[in-house]
């Protein structure tokens, strides 16, 4: 699908449920340099990459061919990585363990700043899968925000794949209406509509805008 057709599918859903505006995070991850190089020549500047590694490799050069692109980092992130993280990523998604975010609060601390982050919940409770479970998310949050002051801004979750992802996309909604989050990143490319209309503010389409991925990833 070409990224018009992808805008507008984001816009209409949006504006079936009354919600506010939508942000699309186009998923790059193992696709090639020139499908990755067309969607910024169309002026699109929002992105996200699932490794620290595959990220260092072309974003550096692609910033400074294009000005005002903002990174997500929207895979699990390792705390011997975090570093490298916080030079390469404008917005980290995927802050699920106490660990990651003493890791954050230090390197943020040294640096003089923190990305804004999104903390990850594994809301299908699927033991390969990265993210706090939810029973653990709210005092997960709070401590966050009290013992490291780290700016939460969000909630971001990956249904199980063979799921109805309502129940999950409201789950998270849950969670961050509670925690007073107005941050919900949910839906891919087979749901994003769905995600819309229960809340999503930013949404993650990878194959759907780039075509078939280049390798398992
Ligand atoms: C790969 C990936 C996506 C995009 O998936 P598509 O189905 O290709 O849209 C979204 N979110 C995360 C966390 C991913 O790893």
């Amino acid at each position: 699908m070409s990224l018009a057709d992808i805008l507008s599918r984001i816009e209409a859903a949006r504006a079936r449920s009354g919600a506010g505006p939508v942000e699309l995070i186009a998923v790059s991850k193992m696709q090639p340099l020139a499908r990755i190089r067309a969607v910024l020549d169309q002026g699109h500047r929002l992105f996200g990459e699932n490794r620290v590694q595959e990220a260092a490799g072309r974003w550096p050069a692609l910033r400074a061919d294009y000005p005002g692109i903002t990174l997500h980092l929207i895979g699990p992130l390792q705390t011997n990585k975090v570093r490298q993280a916080l030079e390469l990523f404008d917005v980290i998604q995927t802050l699920d363990r106490d660990r990651l975010a003493r890791k954050l609060a230090d390197a943020a601390q040294a640096r003089g700043a923190c990305p804004p982050l999104f903390v990850q919940v594994n809301t299908g409770a699927e033991p390969q899968k990265a993210g706090i479970l939810p029973e653990s998310a709210d005092a997960f949050i709070a401590a966050v925000r009290r013992d490291y002051q780290l700016p939460v801004v969000g909630l971001m979750c990956i249904p199980p794949v063979d799921q109805d992802p309502v129940p999950h996309f409201r789950l998270l909604r849950q969670i961050a209406r509670r925690n007073g989050l107005a941050g919900l990143s949910m839906g891919m490319s087979a749901d994003f509509e769905t995600a819309i209309a229960e809340g999503a503010t930013h949404v993650r389409i990878g194959s759907a805008l780039f075509g078939d991925r280049e390798a398992a990833g």
